[in-house]
């Protein structure tokens, strides 16, 4: 019993470019043994276009390496894991939060969704209201603000306490905002979502499997938004990077 206990609440850590990822079986499960612990949490879910911001911005690598979990959401974070040995699979950051969101609605976790274009995330929760009728709502809002409206926010978290905040306002943004803000609301996990509201509302579509199959989605999202490509230059420069990690830590052998 213990020693179950033990192996869902220990992760093992490692490092792709000085950015730790966390490896464990069931990533759900432990989100839900902290959120059943009452314990707060900030998720990352890494990608290769993270990482090199992070190289570039140290406010992000201290957010990240202060994260309690950073999972291998990128393929080709899980590819430079596999070719150190290590027996890993992707984890993208939409779908573990969309189990946890599953199981935050049948235990009416409350919830807080914050980012996205006006009206994306009340379309999200009409379609989880579909889904989940119980689904317990904390509150929402769009992730366009001022200042005037951050504070409206800031006041909304803070009042209402929810076990499960979702970020989606884009990487570095959501990992400052979450850092900056969590203490708001202490006991909750809170998971930077990226684009995924956009996904969940319907006005965005993920890659189809064969894209993620054979690590790809990252063509299928730049055929999908074509302003990204000055951004995804950065995915040439990680393989640069890891390889050159690597010869070096094969040399030091
Ligand atoms: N977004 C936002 N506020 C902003 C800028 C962006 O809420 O000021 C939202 C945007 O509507 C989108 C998400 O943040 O839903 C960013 O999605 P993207 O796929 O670009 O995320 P990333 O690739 O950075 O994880």
């Amino acid at each position: 019993m213990i020693s179950q206990y033990l192996e869902n609440v220990i992760l093992r850590q490692f490092a792709v470019l000085g950015m730790p990822v966390h490896i464990h079986e069931n990533y759900t499960e432990w989100l839900v043994q902290k959120l059943q612990a009452n314990q707060g949490a900030h998720v990352v879910t890494l990608n290769a276009e993270m990482t090199m911001q992070a190289r570039k911005n140290s406010a992000l690598a201290k957010v990240i390496q202060q994260a309690e979990l950073v999972v291998p959401d990128g393929a080709g974070i899980v590819l430079y894991l596999r070719s150190q040995g290590e027996k890993i699979n992707r984890c993208p950051g939409i779908e573990l939060s969309e189990q946890v969101v599953e199981i935050a609605a049948k235990k009416q976790w409350r919830i807080f969704l914050l980012g996205g274009a006006p009206n994306v995330v009340d379309n999200v929760v009409d379609i989880w209201q579909q889904k989940w009728a119980d689904i317990a709502i904390a509150g929402t809002h769009h992730g366009y603000f001022d200042e005037v409206l951050e504070q409206q926010v800031c006041e909304q978290l803070h009042s209402s306490q929810p076990e499960l905040i979702l970020v989606g306002l884009g990487v570095p943004r959501q990992e400052l905002w979450i850092q900056k803000y969590r203490h708001l609301s202490p006991n909750a996990v809170w998971i930077g979502v990226g684009g995924s509201f956009d996904i969940w509302a319907g006005t965005k579509t993920r890659a189809p499997e064969w894209f993620s199959n054979n690590n790809l989605e990252w063509l299928y999202r730049l055929y999908q938004e074509p302003w990204r490509w000055k951004r995804m230059l950065s995915l040439p420069h990680f393989v640069w990077c890891v390889t050159k990690d690597s010869l070096f830590k094969a040399k030091k052998i």
